[in-house]
């Protein structure tokens, strides 16, 4: 079975498609940077083959869906016909989740989402109508990053607002970045060589998230209703005090627009360090004496160490920490100070492990109780796979 995961953001077009024989194989992957500006940025590989690089514009979607097509059909596809699926790891649709072909209505459920996922499904959807267009007889399937949470108990997921206000609107903590926490679930258990286990997975790149995962089963996570919470973000805010908003707005003459903007753009390490989005940028900020990226290092580092205290409590202990994503498995000055203190949790790392981390390994310190681990996600192969799973069980049916 041929499945091809695009992976959309609101400027770039990532793409990989495998072949589900007797293993799971990649015949070809590819990535475009600045799609809509004047010139954008591709790159393509087929498997054993060196990768292509070009620059030339992509103006929209469509453009970049075409030049995947001619691509992938010069080696790794005999025809679009032998595609199984397109899979997306798509964001938002309220309490419609888990993995759907992605129909009229599914697509207007995203929709009604968009203003609490303003960065992502709004690209989602146009990239998906471009494939509907261009691609008029392949399914396209989702799976929805809130599906892993979809077990959290309403202790978990309720918000102390009125009742009725969030049964009307469906306001509640849904989570997200579940393809990511669900694999490194799984490859934590791999490395742990069992299953039943309490496990707190830190997902920290651009946009981070933390999870509190007992026996696989998502328990609770700090993203909520939107992706605007938990610890910051790289621009960004996480928690802040929900008074904030208001008190620019009325006694400072903000208006909606600035703070949306600010709250969603400007916030985070970017705005707290005045620097950058990037933390490699950040990091040598601080290491240059810069007080405000210092600053910016140490709450980003803080606000994960004070997560993962709340998420031992909540699972009573801890058997396993493993991080993942940009950060996670490059800075081991955030592994490091993350986890600086809590000894009394049964948690410390061996230092020369920790700078010398090529995941996916182990840190574990040596009288730590809890094993400490880095983990290379790989959402792709999830979306894949629950994709597989969902069209097999969708031929099984209609035999
Ligand atoms: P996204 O959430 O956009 O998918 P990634 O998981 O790729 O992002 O993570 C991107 C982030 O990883 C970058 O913003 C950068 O701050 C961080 N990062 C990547 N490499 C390093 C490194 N060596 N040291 C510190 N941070 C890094």
């Amino acid at each position: 079975m041929k499945i091809l995961v695009c992976n959309v953001g609101s400027t770039s077009l990532k793409y990989r498609l495998f072949d589900f024989g007797s293993s799971e194989e990649t015949l070809a992957e590819g990535k475009m940077e600045r799609v809509g500006a004047e010139t954008g940025a591709w790159s393509h590989k087929d498997a054993n083959e060196a990768a292509e690089k070009q620059t030339l514009p992509i103006p929209d979607y469509a453009t970049g869906i075409r030049l995947m097509q001619s691509a992938l059909l010069k080696k790794s596809l005999g025809s679009m016909k032998d595609l199984d699926c397109v899979a997306f790891k798509v964001v938002h649709a309220k309490d419609v989740t888990g993995v759907q072909l992605l129909d009229e209505r599914v697509l207007s459920a995203m929709a009604a989402f968009n203003t609490v996922a303003p960065s992502h499904n709004p690209p989602y959807i146009a990239a998906i109508r471009q494939f509907q267009e261009v691609l008029p007889d392949t399914p396209l399937v989702g799976s929805f990053e809130t599906g892993f949470h979809a077990n959290m108990p309403p202790e978990a997921y309720l918000y102390s607002i009125p009742i009725d206000v969030s049964r009307k609107y469906a306001i509640r903590r849904y989570g997200f970045h579940g393809a990511s926490h669900e694999y490194v679930s799984d490859r934590t258990a791999e490395l742990m060589g069992r299953k039943d286990f309490k496990l707190i997975s830190c997902h920290l790149g651009g946009s981070g998230s933390l999870c509190a995962v007992v026996n696989g089963v998502s328990i609770d996570t700090n993203l909520g209703l939107s992706l605007q919470c938990g610890i910051m973000h790289n621009n960004r805010c996480g928690d802040i005090d929900p008074y904030i908003p208001i008190f620019l707005m009325k006694d400072f003459g903000y208006s909606l627009e600035q703070i949306e903007t600010m709250l969603n753009k400007q916030s985070g390490l970017l705005g707290m360090s005045g620097v950058s989005n990037d933390l490699r940028d950040v990091e040598l900020a601080a290491e240059q004496g810069n007080e405000d990226a210092i600053n910016a290092v140490e709450s980003y580092c803080y606000q994960i160490k004070k997560q993962i205290g709340a998420y031992a409590a909540a699972m009573g202990g801890v058997d396993a920490i493993s991080f993942a994503g940009g950060i996670g498995e490059n800075s081991s000055l955030v592994r490091q100070k993350a986890l600086d203190g809590l000894e009394f949790l049964g948690v410390s790392i061996d230092q020369q492990k920790n700078e010398t981390a090529k995941p996916d390994c182990e840190l574990t310190g040596k009288n730590s109780r809890a094993r400490v681990f880095v983990v290379a996600t790989n959402e792709e192969i999830v979306v894949a796979r629950k994709a597989k799973e969902y069209l097999e069980n969708r031929r099984q049916a209609a035999q």
